[in-house]
């Protein structure tokens, strides 16, 4: 028998296990704690529980289904990299003000991603008002990653059936596909069972994120594209193709790999302090690209903290942010895993590499 005290609500439930693997009493919240390898799983509240490893999940046998490629994408993918590479031969040319413009946009974007559609819609780390939410589904259509809902079914999906079939960017497939190749191509047929079969109630309730996806492609055109070269061309007469080029599709497309960058070399290159048992790693280098989205082995293995690492504002702009918008009144309910199991876990799952750094 194994005995365990609710370390997410502090409360003073026992959860009381009687093999090895898994648990069904309920804290004072009406939590499940389900496996003993995570404090507290989310299982029984709406909007949570969704993340956490489907283990029961096993990929079909035999022949896999033949690749369709996505003409359609792959042209648009490839004229915007190649737009991107003449926005980078024009920052010579652009005033200054263009430059931090673009930088501007890009953290309002990143923060539209990372605060808004991962960290609060996807994962339910913490609490946001109706004007923080207003702010952060604007910041999410400059980033234009496909609207709040798909993304989070994307997301769910991915925490649930990490490195498998079902998993959209699986990392499996290699570095290419986990970064941009899985837009490119038709969704493995598991995908989209998995998707479809997903409990998106919470998301459905948000009125903000439902009239985003209504209204989604005009967003797109006038926050993505249109306002970022707009406001360069009016306000500082900065050329309408450098007003173009540089702080839209140039930082539209440093937006999305840094992003896929968290999909495909998070999970593939950097130490698992955490759980060696899973493929995400620990990648600095990614988290300063994607605003503090790199810590991916601590991600993966606590889904629910809203700070996605447990070194607080280190390398992590998207976790000052919230602490900033909770000092303004605008967020509340930050989850945070305890310092205490960060460690038992550490010990008891790690790769060891804690104690090297
Ligand atoms: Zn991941
Ligand atoms: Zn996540």
């Amino acid at each position: 028998m194994y005995r365990r005290q609710c370390q997410l609500h502090a409360c003073s439930t026992i959860f009381v296990q009687h093999n090895t693997s898994h648990c069904h009493s309920r804290c004072q919240m009406g939590i499940v704690m389900r496996r003993l390898t995570q404090s507290c799983g989310l299982g029984s509240s709406p909007g949570h529980g969704r993340w956490y490893l489907d283990e029961t999940y096993r990929e079909k046998e035999g022949p896999k289904p033949p690749m369709r490629y996505v003409w359609r994408n792959i042209i648009l993918m490839s004229l915007l990299h190649l737009g991107a590479i003449f926005g980078l031969t024009l920052i010579p040319s652009a005033k200054i003000q263009t430059l931090a413009w673009a930088i501007l946009c890009f953290v309002v974007s990143a923060l539209g991603i990372t605060a808004g559609s991962h960290r609060l819609w996807s994962h339910r780390s913490y609490k946001a008002t109706l004007p923080l939410r207003i702010f952060l589904t604007i910041a999410n259509s400059v980033a234009f990653q496909n609207d709040i809902y798909e993304w989070v079914r994307d997301h769910r999906v991915h925490h649930k059936f990490s490195e498998t079939d079902a998993d959209p960017h699986n990392a499996m497939r290699g570095f290419f596909f986990s970064h941009i190749g899985w837009l490119l191509v038709r969704k493995h047929p598991d995908v989209i069972e998995k998707g479809q079969k997903l409990d998106l109630s919470d998301i459905k309730a948000d009125k903000v994120v439902m009239f985003q996806r209504k209204y989604y492609k005009p967003s797109v055109v006038l926050l993505c594209f249109t306002l970022p070269t707009v406001v360069p061309w009016y306000f500082w007469n900065e050329s309408i193709v450098i007003s173009f080029f540089i702080p839209a599709i140039l930082r539209y497309t440093i937006g999305l790999n840094a992003t896929w960058l968290v999909n495909s070399a998070a999970h593939m290159f950097g130490n698992r302090p955490y759980d060696q048992n899973i493929n995400p790693r620990e990648n600095p280098l990614v988290s300063l690209g994607a605003l503090g989205e790199g810590f991916h082995n601590y991600h993966h293995t606590f889904p629910y903290d809203y700070s996605t690492s447990e070194f607080g504002w280190r390398f992590n702009l998207t976790t000052a942010f919230i602490d900033l918008m909770c000092l303004l009144g605008l967020a509340s309910d930050r989850k945070k895993v305890s310092k205490e199991v960060i460690l038992a876990r550490k010990m008891r799952t790690g790769d060891g590499s804690h104690k090297s750094g």
